[in-house]
């Protein structure tokens, strides 16, 4: 079954939404897929305090109902489905939802966005919401005076960990290895940094706490001779190990980075197969944050209707 569509937007989170809102006004009869996470990474967070617009603050699962509300004012084609292939070799473009189902679109927004990597530990789940975080710029601020966890070694583990030394009374950053991966500038800020404890060479194997996270298990040097297992207490465990791009499907057509980041053209969302975008977290490996995914969809949105009107579609 085939259906052509002009502007087809893949993803629901901020940058989906956003590009929806501006397509569905411009009268472009947008369709849009709500992929693996309706509503994207936000609906993970609990509050969100920096999107502006919100002065004191919105749950994120609420701004993005109200998002999504927004965009069906406009008469977006909200549907429920996960876009698994991509044949972006020749306009209209081919996109494959649920293995079954293929949209011939003139013109494709990707905002299928970024996931954060977890550890795999079951207390991951059970914390989720209850002290386990995947962004600190998101959570950090319910940290304040407390004590906190940070795993990694990168450059994003030390900028979280820089972070929340500025709220919390005490940073743990938990790294594998013997040494940092970061740049040698985050590095020394985090050496430097007196609130923050780096503990090499260690391993998280479980977290605890009644309602909510107390403390995690840690493992020095696991598997040596002389490894050794003891607790830290803590409020908040921040994951900072790294997050996937979901840009798997349109590699064979896009460029990525090595990591899997689409690479667009400057600051603009254009990738290189005309009329086709990428808006989001998928395409931006610095920001991430919610309102620079929802600017790069209005960017997106904005691009579309331009290449629509100059090829007459
Ligand atoms: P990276 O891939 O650079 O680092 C991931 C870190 O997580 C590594 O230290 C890695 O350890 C560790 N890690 C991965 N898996 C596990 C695991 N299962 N258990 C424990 N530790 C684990 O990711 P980042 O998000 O830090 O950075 C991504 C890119 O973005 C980089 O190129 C970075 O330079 C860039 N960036 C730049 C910033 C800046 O310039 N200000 C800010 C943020 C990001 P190991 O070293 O052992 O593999």
């Amino acid at each position: 079954m085939t259906e052509r569509v002009r502007c087809l937007i893949i993803g629901s989170g901020p940058a989906g939404y956003t590009a929806a809102i501006y397509t569905g006004r411009a009268n472009l009869n947008p369709v849009l897929y709500e992929g693996l996470q309706p509503g994207g990474q936000l609906t993970i967070t609990t509050e969100v305090e920096n999107f502006p617009g919100y002065p004191e603050g919105i749950g994120g699962t609420e701004l993005m109902d109200d998002l999504r509300k927004q965009a069906e004012r406009f008469g977006v084609d909200i549907r429920t489905g996960i876009a698994t292939k991509a044949d972006l070799s020749a306009a209209p473009y081919k996109i494959t939802i649920d293995n079954e189902q293929v949209i011939e679109a003139d013109t494709v927004i990707i905002s299928t966005g970024a996931t954060a990597k977890y550890l795999g530990l079951e207390d991951e789940q059970k914390y989720a919401g209850m002290g386990v975080s995947a962004c600190a710029t998101c959570d950090g601020f319910f940290y304040r005076k407390k004590v906190v966890a940070v795993v990694g070694g990168g450059d994003t583990a030390c900028e979280e960990a820089i972070y929340l030394a500025g709220l919390a009374s005490k940073v743990y950053l938990i790294v594998r290895k013997p040494y940092l991966r970061a740049s040698q500038i985050m590095q020394d800020r985090v050496m430097n940094n007196p609130k923050i404890e780096v503990l090499f060479e260690h391993n998280t194997v479980g977290l605890f706490g009644e309602n909510g996270v107390e403390g995690a298990h840690v493992v020095k040097r696991m598997g040596e001779a002389d490894e050794k297992r003891y607790d830290i207490a803590i409020d908040g465990f921040f994951l900072a190990i790294g997050h996937k791009p979901n840009s798997d499907i349109f590699k064979e057509w896009i460029d990525t980075d090595e990591v899997g980041y689409i690479i667009t053209e400057g600051a603009s969302p254009r990738t290189k197969v005309p009329g086709v975008f990428a808006a989001g977290d998928v395409a931006d490996p610095h920001y991430r944050q919610a309102i620079t995914a929802a600017a790069s969809g209005c960017k997106a949105a904005i691009e579309a209707e331009r290449y629509l009107s100059e090829h007459n579609l």
